[in-house]
């Protein structure tokens, strides 16, 4: 997979050199390049900014560098151009699976109150435009965004996480949230981990996780009961 970022903080984005990521982009599982949007200003001040027509607070990012920067990374095929913005549509698991089986992201880091609308219109002819939110609060620019998009659509792809089986019981990917997970010692501060998880007893082991699951989404989560698919549910299930 190819992923360009635009922004006017690369820096921002150095964290993808590290960890997983880091190591899927040396292995040659993901090539990613961050661009400094001010590179393609062509005045001296090298400026991305101006004031917003209609008046109003902030600044807007202009549409010159932001076409100059969207055509210098399009290549030839018609990537998926994700626009991070609290206006946008939330980003899931199901949408990081869906961009994992796209071979060209790019994302453009928005700054101040955001990138003028025509970038959007004009970017269309040439990328499946898509304003992406992270959530309900607002940020205070697209990088923090394209981190977390970028290590969750990375993560999926072939050969990045080392035991591909992990990526199966996880929270959202059944619908569900992931049950809790212990590990040595089995007692610690007069706590213990659950006596089910010692007994080695696989089936008693399984049901006492998607119980947990079950249970966990219902408390935390209650939102995502209204997405489950009520076929996937057996009997025991619903009995929790
Ligand atoms: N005026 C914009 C609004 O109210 O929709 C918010 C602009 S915000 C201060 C600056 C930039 O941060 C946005 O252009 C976007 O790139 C990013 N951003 C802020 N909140 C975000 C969120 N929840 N998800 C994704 N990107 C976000």
């Amino acid at each position: 997979m190819r992923i360009d970022v635009v922004s006017i903080f690369p820096e921002y984005l150095a964290a993808l050199e590290l960890s997983l990521i880091g190591k899927a982009r040396q292995d040659g599982l993901l090539s990613l390049t961050v661009h400094n949007l001010r590179d393609f200003t062509v005045d001296r001040h090298r400026t991305v900014d101006d004031t917003p027509y209609g008046g109003g607070a902030g600044m807007v990012m202009k549409p010159e560098p932001w076409a100059q920067a969207l055509e210098d990374v399009r290549g030839d095929s018609r990537p998926v151009l994700i626009v991070p913005s609290p206006a946008g549509e939330r980003f899931t698991q199901a949408m990081a699976h869906e961009l994992a089986e796209e071979e060209h992201l790019v994302f453009a880091c928005g700054r101040y109150e955001g990138i003028d609308e025509r970038v959007l219109d004009w970017a269309a002819d040439s990328f499946d435009v898509r304003p992406v939110s992270l959530g309900d609060y607002v940020l205070n620019g697209g990088e923090v965004a394209v981190l977390a998009m970028v290590e969750a659509v990375a993560r999926l792809l072939p050969g990045v996480v080392g035991n591909p089986e992990s990526l199966i019981e996880e929270s959202h990917a059944d619908g569900l949230l992931e049950y809790p997970v212990y590990t040595k010692p089995s007692s610690w501060r007069e706590l213990e981990v659950p006596e089910v998880l010692l007994s080695g007893n696989h089936a008693r082991i399984a049901r006492y996780r998607r119980d947990e699951q079950l249970r966990r989404t219902v408390l935390r989560r209650p939102d995502l009961l209204g997405k489950l698919d009520v076929e996937a549910l057996n009997a025991a299930d619903l009995a929790v």
